[in-house]
């Protein structure tokens, strides 16, 4: 495993690499190799014991170039500074590649939210927000879910907000509870855009017919990923979450896996029921698939077992799941990244659809989501895929590319003087 202290260092190559392919001016990669602003508070809240308890967390505005910061609040318990910077500097990249208004932010308090009660996580969630309410705001940085963070929180959040400047403001947040201004669609975005992205290239990647499908990590965008893939006839072949993994060559029985997370359960609840295996989550990755699905946390795929990977293509809807490293053995075994600032993408797209529809106060049947996510991945995605062909370079690198060019018409656009 990697040390969480060069992170962002390892994240930045991708930059370097990028800029090597562009005549880009030193000036243009100052500005982003950098954060540029990241505040660190301890937020103390009243435990249902009556005892206090204080949580470390951050807020990151990684580049606001291209507008307010946008990025989630991540609720886990080895969050890092250097962690909440590099997926900050993630969604500047992220949001430049699909071309939506926003610069790159993120947030993270530091705790297990497991080990909390439902009232303590409204005060946790609440207490976040009164300590970075001079930060965020509808035009400023406008957090999101992302890790262990759902709709619930974000309306708890969004209700604070409104309540300390005293007007209802739902644009502040996206990811809301659609009782709260959230958008419809905005649930199952991040795998239905890696979704549309997988089917607009499949031919393009030698996909054709039925995959079979890994999937690691088995929360919101694992479990959707699945259900759309399934849906369509493909396999999904093995499942793992933080406590195990199961595989069965012929599919598994989804219907199954997703009434045991349900009910609360791990993934191997299903094992030895119609010869489903138990796998060691570790192996999952060396699974014989044609797809694989990293939709967990960062650095699953590395140095110490890209070499095992079977599947032709990767997906990545989580952020950052195969490090610089694993990139190049990947590669050079003809296994073909879609890369997670395009793959996961969809999220951030359904939150900028939510915020659009907040502004506006005229909210949007779903089919209309879906088609306009539909539209802006296949648009985006195909220019990717265009500069990696024409360039020669990975996906990942076209999409740092393609992502970089805005970013440096915005930087240059700003002016000399600043
Ligand atoms: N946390 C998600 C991501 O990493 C969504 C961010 C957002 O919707 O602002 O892309």
């Amino acid at each position: 495993m990697l040390e969480r202290d060069n992170i962002l260092d390892l994240a930045l190559t991708r930059l370097d690499e990028a800029a090597r392919h562009l005549q880009i001016d030193g000036d243009v990669l100052e500005r982003l190799k950098y954060p540029r602003e990241t505040t660190k508070v301890r937020l103390t809240i009243r435990m249902d014991d009556g005892s206090r308890k204080s949580f470390l967390a951050w807020r990151c505005r990684y580049d606001d170039t291209r507008g307010p910061t946008k990025g989630g609040i991540r609720f886990h318990p080895e969050a890092t500074v250097e962690e909440v910077e590099t997926l900050a500097f993630w969604m500047t990249f992220k949001c430049a590649v699909m071309d939506l208004p926003y610069g790159g932010g993120k947030g993270a308090v530091r705790v297990d939210p497991r080990s909390l009660s439902k009232a303590e996580l409204e005060r946790l969630s609440r207490a976040y927000v009164q300590a970075f309410s001079r930060i965020i705001g509808p035009d400023r940085d406008i957090p999101a879910p992302d890790v262990y963070t759902n709709a619930m929180i974000m309306g708890w959040m969004a209700d604070e907000y409104s309540t300390i400047v005293g007007q209802s403001v739902p644009a502040v947040i996206t990811g809301k509870p659609i009782a709260l201004g959230g958008s419809l669609g905005r649930e199952d975005a991040t795998a239905r855009g890696g979704y549309y992205l997988v089917s607009r290239l499949a031919r393009d990647l030698g996909l054709d017919g039925r995959m079979r499908v890994a999937v690691q990590g088995f929360g919101n965008a694992g479990q959707f990923i699945a259900k759309l893939l399934a849906a369509d006839g493909h396999r999904i072949v093995a499942v793992s979450d933080s406590r195990g993994a199961v595989y069965h060559p012929e599919g598994l029985d989804l219907d199954a896996l997703l009434r045991a997370k349900d009910t609360g359960q791990p993934v191997t609840a299903i094992a030895g029921q119609g010869g489903v295996k138990p796998l060691a989550p570790e192996d999952l990755v060396a699974v014989d698939c044609d797809l694989l699905v990293p939709a967990a946390l960062e650095n699953m795929v590395h140095e110490g077992n890209a070499e095992r990977v079977r599947a032709r293509v990767v997906l990545e809807l989580a952020n950052g799941p195969v490090t610089p490293e694993a990139d190049r053995i990947l590669e050079a075994r003809k296994v073909v990244i879609l890369p997670d600032i395009l793959a996961n993408a969809g999220g951030v797209t359904v939150s900028y659809f939510e915020w659009v529809q907040n502004r506006q106060g005229f909210y949007w049947p779903v089919e209309e989501v879906h088609q306009r996510l539909k539209a802006l991945m296949e648009r985006e995605g195909s220019k990717v895929w265009a500069i990696a062909r024409e360039r020669q370079v990975s996906p990942r690198t076209a999409a740092y590319i393609h992502a970089l060019s805005r970013l440096a018409g915005a930087i240059e656009a700003h002016g000399t003087q600043q």
